[in-house]
This record gives structure tokens, sequence and C-alpha cells, in this order.
């Protein structure tokens, strides 16, 4: 049987859909859904009296209850081998309302197609839809001592588009697309039937975020100086389709021009293969850059609904802090960490204010979307600690920047900046050698810890992870040191 996120992957890519089926990939989902969406939405619509259909449900079975109930839950419809799930369908005057559920506070119009096959399944079933509605979370909902399901969620007629809009209602939405659902599962059939060949690399492999498959793909094809690697590039697939395959071909015209771009091209043309702008690293540092260093990093959870008072849909809950602390250049290193359980935030906040030191550049990587947000959020919810966060996120200087603007660019870092992989070109550190290596994993080893409070192993591994994220800092810091160092 096929669903709907069948056809979300098919339609992303045939090879990802065949993929998926053979050798499904783990899913880390970036936030936790602390809550049934469905059984919130139920007490929200006050259902009293109901069928509610469940997994592998016979298309037949909820049409031999159409006569006995007004309200269905989770129903399922099928259509040839596609099978949908309808969270609340009921009964009105001339036919059916359906009413969509979605852990998102602002639904997409992206959506709409989805839901349009959703109806047009109910359509060959002999079910007439005269109206559409969404549950969702509301954006501006602030917890307080409990989970207020009138408050958390509310019921729209309308899906969002990117600057979180409205123009037509969904119901308006889903009748305009135009379906071809006999020919899509035709499609979908056929690209079961054998693996996909001759897939290029195109947008559809990276948009947001790197396809699970993306290493099965294509890596072993890929030389770090592939126009593939070239950032913010709307030109990269035409420019390899035209023969410059490597950065080094790349002239001025066949760049946007940002300074990332151009210390790629730089770094790819030189014999090192590294580009690195003396002066402005010089003068980052002597601008920068004062003693004590603290190199901070946080770990932390998000969830979908808010867990304890104060908190919105989707904040997060910063669980662990590790800081290490150079006190003078080259100077023997201090460690601190921290890592709590359940609502832990005072605790956290409190521990860090008093261990980090009152003066001197606090480092980070990825400063403004990361630690300073977690800060500048646990201002908000507990505002007597609000000036003493604001002093330690005003000190805070992004170790990212040098990487990110084109200051500094080695061909092996292949167009990307992220701290595991500085740390693999530039140290001999690698993160593979830990138990936990990467964001995700220490989530979901966090979220074991809440189960098993005791369980030492898991706390170490979690320590020794965050610890290298705020040791690999150090390194790319001093990194930066010892090559300005070699041009004095
Ligand atoms: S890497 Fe690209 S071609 Fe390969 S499965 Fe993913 S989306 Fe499809």
């Amino acid at each position: 049987m096929f669903h709907i996120s069948d056809i979300k992957k098919y339609n992303r890519c045939d090879r990802y859909f065949y993929l998926n089926q053979l050798a499904p990939k783990p899913y880390f989902p970036f936030a936790t859904c602390n809550e049934s969406t469905l059984e919130l939405a139920k007490q929200f619509l006050n259902c009293t009296e109901y069928y509610e259909g469940k997994s592998g449900d016979a298309g037949e079975l909820v049409l031999a209850q159409l006569d006995h109930y007004d309200t269905f839950v989770a129903a399922r419809f099928t259509y040839q081998d596609l099978r949908v799930t309808i969270p609340f369908l009921r009964k009105q005057q001339d036919g059916y309302q359906v009413i969509f559920t979605n852990n998102q506070c602002f639904p997409k119009e992206s959506e709409a197609a989805y839901l349009a096959i959703a109806c047009w399944v109910l359509k060959q079933n002999g079910i007439q839809v005269n109206d559409v509605k969404m549950i969702h979370l509301a954006a501006d909902y602030v917890r307080e001592e409990t989970l207020d399901v009138f408050k958390v969620l509310m019921l729209d007629d309308y899906l969002y588009h990117d600057k979180k809009q409205t123009h037509k209602t969904i119901f308006e939405i889903i009748s305009e697309q135009k379906l071809d659902v006999d020919n899509l599962l035709i499609g979908m059939r056929s690209a079961l039937a054998e693996y996909p060949e001759g897939k290029q690399r195109s947008s559809v492999c990276t948009h947001r975020g790197k396809c699970d498959y993306f290493d099965r793909c294509f890596n072993q094809e890929e030389k770090p100086d592939s126009v593939y690697n070239l950032v913010q590039s709307g030109m990269k697939y035409d420019l390899v389709d035209a023969g410059k395959t490597e950065l080094g071909m790349l002239d001025g015209d066949d760049i946007e021009g940002t300074r990332h771009q151009y210390a790629q091209i730089m770094a790819a043309r030189s014999e090192s293969g590294l580009y690195f702008d003396v002066f402005a690293m010089r003068d980052w540092v002597k601008r920068r850059i004062q003693y004590p260093i603290t190199y901070l990093d946080f770990e932390w959870e998000t969830y979908v609904y808010p867990p304890y008072q104060g908190m919105k849909p989707y904040d997060v809950l910063v669980f662990q802090y590790s800081m290490h602390v150079e006190n003078t250049p080259g100077a023997p290193l201090l460690h601190e960490q921290f890592i709590g359980t359940g609502d832990c935030r005072v605790a956290f906040i409190e521990d860090l204010l008093a261990k980090i030191p009152a003066e001197g550049s606090v480092m980070v990587y990825n400063a403004v979307g990361a630690e300073m947000l977690r800060l500048k959020q646990l201002a908000v919810q507990f505002p007597q600690y609000s000036e003493r966060l604001k002093a330690i996120w005003e000190r805070m200087v992004d170790l990212s920047l040098p990487f990110s603007t084109g200051n500094i660019y080695d061909v092996r870092m292949a167009g990307a900046y992220s701290l595991k992989k500085l740390v693999e070109i530039f140290t001999d550190y690698d993160y593979h050698d830990l138990s936990i290596s990467h964001g995700m994993e220490a989530v979901a080893n966090w979220r074991s810890l809440q189960a098993d409070e005791i369980n030492d192993e898991i706390r170490e591994q979690l320590y020794e992870y965050c610890g290298m994220d705020t040791y690999s800092m150090v390194l790319v810091y001093h990194m930066i040191l010892d090559v300005l160092k070699k041009y004095e």
C-alpha cells in the first residue's frame, strides 16, 4: 500500500522513493512531538461519539460504518493501492467536513496538493467534501502551569505561504489542484520495479539538507574542488553541464561574486589548497578577541508542544553546556560542564552564571541562530536573569564567521564549514571516534537519559560529545593563530 508520505518521496525523486522503500534510513526528527496531536484535537473538537480507524485498516471497514456515526477519527480510505488517513471527517447537512491536523504553527500551502489527493480519494469512495479545515498549533501560545488544549491549538480555514501570510482558503486551494492520481500511481509502481538509473545531481539532492542517499548516489564521483561545491550559486549545474567541473576553471562571469565564492576559487588555484585573508583575520583577532576566552557550546531539545511553563510551541529546552576557558594565550585549559534532566532551565542558568568568567570573549560557533538565541529565549522566560544573560551574549564572538564569510577556505572543506568538518581538516581529531558523533544523536541519547536518570554511560557520552565541540573550537581558533604567526 502507498501512503501520502510515499507520494511526497516519489515527487522529490523516483530514486529516493525506490531507495527509501528498499533501505529506509533512521529518521531523527528535529523536534520531539511530546503530545499526540490527534488526542489533543479530539478534546479540542469535543469529540465524544465517533468511529476511530487504526493502522492497516481496509478501506471497506469505515465505509460500512458511514450510516452509523456522524464523526470519524483517523479513518482509512483506499483507492487502488493508495491508502489515506483522514484525521477528522464530520457529517454535515449535504456532505462532509474534513479537518486535517498539522504539527506546525503555519502549515504551508505546498501541502495543498497532498490534502487534495486525500479529498480526491474520499470522492472516489462516494464522499462529498463541502468544507476543509486544518487544526494546527498557535504560534503565540505561552504555556501556563498546564497545557491548555483550547489555546495551543487553533482551527483554521487557511494555509500559509512563505511569508506566513494567507490568501485563499484551504478549500479554494484544494479545488484548484490539477490531479492525475491514476498516472501518479502508475509512475510509483514502475519506479519500484527497477532501480532508476542515470540520475544527475541537481538542486533536489541538496534542497533543505542533503538527501539521505546522497553518498550512495554521488560522493564517490565527487572531488573536493568540484563546482558542485560552489556555495550560494544558482549557476553551478549549468556550469557543470558546460564542462566547467572544477572550481579552478571558473572566472568572474561564472559566479555571483560573493566573498565566499572568491575564496573557494582562490583556494582551488593555490598550491596549498588554502585561501586565508591574513589582513582580515588579523583585524578580526585584534578587534574581537579578549582574554580570558570562554569557548561555549550548548545542547538542547526542541519540543512541538511546550512542556513547561513559559514556553511556546517549538521552544527549546537547553539541557547541557560545555565550557573551556583559556585565561591567557596558550594557558592550560579549564573545563566546566553541566547536564540536567526534566525542567532544568533554572539550574542550567544558575550553573552557567556561577561558572562563566565575568569578562573576556565568549566564543561560540553559529552564535546568532544557536547559543545567543537560546540565551535570549531564557531571558524572556526568566526575566530575573535577563541582564546577566545579556551580558554573556553581548560578549559572544562567532568562530564560524571567518569561514562563512570567505576569509578562510580550504578546498577540502568542499563547500561546508561545520565545526566537525573543520576539525577533521585542520587537526588530528575526528568526531567519528566518539560514541555520539552528531547533535541529533546527542538529543536522542538525552531523551533516553530522561527515562533512565542513573545511566552514567549515556551521561559520560553526552559530556564527551559537548566537550568535543568546545575543544574543537579551541583547536580551530589556534589553527587561525598559527597561520597568522607565519605572516608576522
Ligand atoms: S541524492 Fe538525488 S538522485 Fe540520489 S536519491 Fe537523493 S534526490 Fe535522488
